[in-house]
């Protein structure tokens, strides 16, 4: 740990050999910042690594487990207008590697989706979609393999075609034939990507169909298959839940053999945690991520991406309230990412310093809790986010 001492005028060089180490210009800008009594510099960098798009809140389902029943924001697309300033100020990150387009709304249902993948591989960037998987016809599936996508996670909540349509109100044949139809165009074109990955939404009504969605990855061709449990927006979805405060039984799966042209690699299955406890981590920020929604505005997150009401783990009703750091209307994106509010709240998010709701004894009737606050003023808290304890999972 280098010794730093002002100098007469109170002012303090940082070591050459720190600077190398951290790779920092000598004339970089720093926020100085405060907590628990300690100093913290905090470097202005524009040093975002993946950028989550939301590019429409509308969807052709309407999944029961859908956030979209507890809130009350707009089903809206993205604007040209909107999309356009994104794009500009993208070559401002040099490290970012991924664009994912996901979130609450299925994107190939904004008339424009594929176009506004073409502007971001023209920029070299890596590309996730996630889909419902209904609007993948012949001719989408030939622009992604030719726009060299690399990653599609098509949400598939129910093996048994019955559990599929009670959970997305769709049939789940057109949505296999859909994607066996990428399995297909792949091989005659001779393309490698995208690769398939699976999203499961795992609830009592469907755990037990979690071997044989080992058994469909396997008959897809699927890389990857995520299992999240639910974010209960609803009583009905809360009965559904399978995570809790004690340690649950572990979900029965097994990995599955991927063929890819002369060798065979195995896909595996990652699950989610099944209880609280976990020394909570979030991915949003450790990934150095952010969300951009369908109006342009910033959040940290998807879970403070929208106005919207969910069950705690304990059955507390919390109302979250939107985290925006800004609109991209208004400000550059490296300006908001840079900002000293987002960058005091990534490091208070790193540092998990939020206590911890759910194991308190005033939980049950703490109005702070209800409305997504906590008692160390850093608001709106993370203290019951079960992103950061891996029990709910995105893309
Ligand atoms: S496909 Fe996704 S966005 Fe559409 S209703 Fe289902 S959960 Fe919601
Ligand atoms: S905000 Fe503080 S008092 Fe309220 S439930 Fe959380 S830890 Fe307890
Ligand atoms: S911990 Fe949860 S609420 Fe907090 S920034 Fe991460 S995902 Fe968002």
């Amino acid at each position: 740990m280098p010794k730093l001492t002002p100098n007469a005028q109170g002012q303090f060089n940082l070591p050459d050999d720190f600077l190398r180490r951290r790779h920092l210009d000598p004339q970089a800008t720093y926020w100085l910042d405060e907590r628990d009594g300690d100093l913290i510099l905090h470097p202005c960098r524009p040093d975002m690594r993946k950028l989550y798009i939301e590019v429409t809140t509308a969807c052709n389902l309407s999944c029961q487990t859908c956030i979209r029943h507890s809130w009350s924001d707009p089903a809206a697309h993205m604007s040209d207008a909107t999309f356009a300033r994104i794009l500009a100020d993208l070559p401002s990150f040099p490290q970012l590697e991924r664009v994912i387009f996901t979130s609450f709304g299925e994107p190939f249902y904004h008339p424009k989706f594929l176009q506004y993948v073409a502007a971001i591989r023209q920029l070299g960037l890596a590309v996730t979609i996630g889909s419902n998987g209904l609007l993948l016809t012949d001719a989408v599936w030939r622009k992604l393999i030719e726009l060299g996508v690399d990653q599609i996670i098509v949400s598939i909540d129910g093996v048994n075609p019955q559990t599929y349509a009670d959970i997305r109100g769709a049939q789940l044949n057109q949505v296999l034939q859909n994607i066996e139809r990428l399995k297909a165009l792949k091989s005659e074109l001779n393309a490698p990507l995208p690769n398939l990955g699976i999203e499961f939404v795992v609830m009592r009504e469907n755990v037990e169909e979690v071997p044989a969605l080992c058994e469909l990855a396997s008959r897809l061709n699927a890389t990857r298959t995520i299992v999240s449990n639910v974010l209960a927006y609803t009583p009905e979805m809360y009965a559904q839940k399978l995570y809790d405060y004690a340690p649950q039984p572990p979900i029965k799966t097994q990995g599955w053999p991927i063929r890819s042209d002369a060798w065979v690699r195995w896909g595996v299955m990652e699950l989610p945690r099944m209880h609280w406890g976990a020394e909570p981590r979030c991915r949003f920020i450790h990934d150095y991520a952010t969300v951009i929604s369908w109006d342009g505005e910033v959040s940290p997150c998807y879970a403070l991406s929208h106005n919207y009401q969910y069950y705690a783990i304990d059955g507390t009703l919390k109302e979250v309230t939107r985290l925006s750091f800004g609109n991209i209307h208004q400000k550059f994106l490296a300006e908001i990412w840079m900002s000293e509010e987002y960058t005091h709240y990534r490091s208070e998010v790193r540092a998990y310093h939020f206590p911890s709701c759910p194991d308190c004894d005033l939980r049950e009737t703490c109005d702070l809790r209800a409305r997504n606050e906590a008692c160390w003023g850093h608001n709106p808290s993370c203290a019951d986010c079960l992103w950061a304890q891996d029990i709910v999972r995105c893309p």
